[in-house]
C-alpha cells in the first residue's frame, strides 16, 4: 500500500471548478460602498483586470486554466497526497486518515495557487504593477513570487507590526522581488490620515488594505489582488480537490468527511467545492471548517451583508461576519485571522451544505506537535485547526469502533512559524476567551443595504 500518492506533471488539472452554477439558489449581490447599489463591473476595473472580473460571476462550471498558469504550476503541481498512516497507529484509530499537502509550494502554502493567474491576467492586461497587503506575510509572499514569475513590479503594505514580529517573511517577498511598505506610511492619504492620528499605530489589516486599494485605484499601470474570500480566488483553488479526487481513487477510497481550515475560505474552498459537486450526483461526504474559537466567523457570526474591511472602502458582501470593526486576539494563525468569510463558503453554510468547527489556538499545537513527531511535517498554524478536526473524527470512529476515511487540508508548513511554537514548547502560548462582548458591539455597526 503507497503511503505518499503523486500524480504525473501531466495530471495537474487543465480547468478550474466553478461551483457558482452549482450553488443553493442565487448569489446575492455584492454592493458598493459609497452608493449603497450593486456592484457593476466599471466600479471595479479600475483596480481588477476584466477577465478576473469575469471570473467573479461565471456562469461556466468549468474554466480553462492557461497555459501559461500550468506551466508555473508545474513548479510544485500536482501536490502530494499522503496517507498518514503513522498518526492513525499512534491514534489507534481503525479510522484512515488523509492530507493533501500544499506546503511544497515555493512560498509554504496555498496562495500561490491563486497568486500566479492573478498576476498571469494582470500582466496579459497590461498591468505594470500589483499593490496588495499583507497581514503575516504569506499572502504577500505568494503574490512576490508571482509578479516575479511574470515580471511584474509588487508593492506590498505589510501590517507594521508584522514587519517586526515576522521579519523574515519581509526577506522572503524582498527576495522575490517586492518593494515592502510598513503601513500605515506615508505613501497613501489612508496612511497619512492614520499616523496624522497616531503616529505610533501598529496598523492592521483593514488599514493595509485601503493602503493597497488607493495605491491601485490612483495608478492608472497599477492593480489590486486579494488572496482569499472572492469568488475567483476560490474557483484558482479548485486545483487542490481535483487533484485530491483523483489521488483518492487511486488509493481505492473516497473520504466520508473532508476537512480544512477556514479564514477567508479559499483552500476550504479550494479541496471540499468539487466533493461538494459530488453531492449532486448522490455522493455522500460531509465538508467541516474549521475556524479559530477566538475568531469564530461561521460559528458564532451573523449571515449579513457586511464592509470587506474596517476602512469600509471595499465591496459590501452577504457572507458570515463578525462585524468589520472587530479585531480577534493575537492569536498564531494569522492566516484565519478575518472578520468575514467567502461569500460562497458563507452560503453553503447557510443552507446547511458544509459543516463548521471551532477550536482554541493550543489544542490546535498539541495536535501539530502529535502530527509533527509523527509525519514529520511542521504544520502551518492555520492548518493545525484542520489537523486537530481530523484527529477528533479519528478519535470518534475509535470510540464507536467504526472504519471512516478522512481527509484533510494540510494548507502550509509552519517552518516560518518558529516563534509560534516557541512559545507553545515553553508553556506560554494562552488561548482567549470568545470575545463575545466585542462581537455584540461590533455587529451593531452593521451596514444597512436593502430592506
Ligand atoms: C492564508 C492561509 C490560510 C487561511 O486562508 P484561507 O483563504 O481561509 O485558506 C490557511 N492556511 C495557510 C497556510 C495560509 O497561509
Amino acid at each position: 500500500m503507497q503511503n505518499k500518492i503523486l500524480l504525473d506533471e501531466s495530471r495537474i488539472p487543465t480547468h478550474w471548478y466553478n461551483i457558482i452554477p452549482d450553488m443553493p439558489g442565487p448569489l446575492a449581490p455584492v454592493i458598493n460602498p459609497r452608493t449603497l447599489q450593486p456592484v457593476t463591473p466599471d466600479n471595479l476595473l479600475p483596480i481588477f483586470p476584466m477577465a478576473i472580473i469575469e471570473q467573479e460571476v461565471s456562469p461556466e462550471r468549468w474554466i480553462p486554466i492557461p497555459d501559461a498558469v500550468r506551466e508555473i504550476y508545474r513548479l510544485w503541481r500536482p501536490s502530494p497526497l499522503y496517507r498518514a498512516r503513522r498518526l492513525e497507529q499512534a491514534l489507534g484509530t481503525p479510522a484512515r486518515i488523509y492530507y493533501k499537502y500544499e506546503g511544497v509550494s515555493p512560498a509554504g502554502s496555498h496562495k500561490p495557487n491563486s497568486a500566479i493567474p492573478q498576476a498571469y491576467y494582470n500582466k496579459l492586461a497590461g498591468i505594470r504593477r500589483l499593490a496588495t497587503e499583507t497581514g503575516a506575510g504569506q499572502w504577500g509572499s505568494s503574490l512576490a513570487l508571482a509578479c516575479s514569475m511574470f515580471g511584474l513590479e509588487c508593492t506590498v503594505y505589510m501590517v507594521k507590526v508584522s514587519c517586526t514580529q515576522k521579519p523574515y517573511r519581509k526577506s522572503m517577498m524582498q527576495l522575490w522581488g517586492a518593494n515592502v511598505i510598513p503601513s500605515p506610511s506615508i505613501t497613501t492619504a489612508a496612511g497619512r490620515a492614520i499616523l496624522e492620528l497616531d503616529p505610533d499605530s501598529p496598523g492592521s489589516l483593514g488599514i493595509a488594505i485601503s493602503e493597497a486599494v488607493e495605491d491601485a485605484a490612483t495608478h492608472e499601470d497599477t492593480n489590486y489582488a486579494l488572496g482569499s474570500v472572492l469568488n475567483h480566488v476560490c474557483l484558482h483553488q479548485t486545483v487542490i480537490g481535483l487533484e485530491a479526487k483523483e489521488q483518492m481513487a487511486i488509493a481505492g477510497d473516497y473520504p466520508d468527511v473532508v476537512i480544512a481550515c477556514c479564514g477567508g475560505g479559499s483552500n476550504f474552498a479550494g479541496l471540499t467545492f468539487p466533493f461538494i459537486a459530488d453531492r449532486a450526483a448522490g455522493k455522500e461526504v460531509r465538508c467541516v471548517a474549521v475556524e479559530p474559537s477566538s475568531c469564530p466567523t461561521l460559528t458564532k457570526g451573523v449571515y449579513a451583508f457586511d464592509y470587506g474591511d474596517t476602512a469600509k472602502m471595499a465591496p459590501i458582501a452577504m457572507m458570515y461576519t463578525l462585524g468589520h470593526d472587530f479585531v480577534p486576539p493575537g492569536i498564531h494563525a494569522g492566516g484565519l485571522r478575518y472578520h468575514g468569510e467567502s461569500p460562497l463558503v458563507s452560503q453553503l453554510y447557510h443552507a446547511g451544505a458544509i459543516e463548521a468547527k471551532a477550536y482554541p489556538q493550543t489544542a490546535c499545537f498539541e495536535g501539530a506537535l502529535l502530527f509533527a513527531r509523527n509525519e514529520g511535517i511542521v504544520p502551518a498554524p492555520e492548518s493545525s485547526h484542520a489537523l486537530k478536526a481530523a484527529i477528533d473524527e479519528a478519535l470518534l470512529a475509535k470510540e464507536e469502533g467504526k472504519e471512516k476515511t478522512i481527509l484533510f487540508g494540510l494548507s502550509g508548513h509552519g517552518q516560518l512559524d518558529m516563534g509560534a511554537y516557541d512559545s507553545f514548547l515553553s508553556g506560554s502560548l494562552e488561548d482567549y476567551a470568545y470575545p463575545e462582548e466585542l462581537i455584540r458591539e461590533s455587529l451593531t455597526r452593521l451596514p444597512k443595504v436593502g430592506g
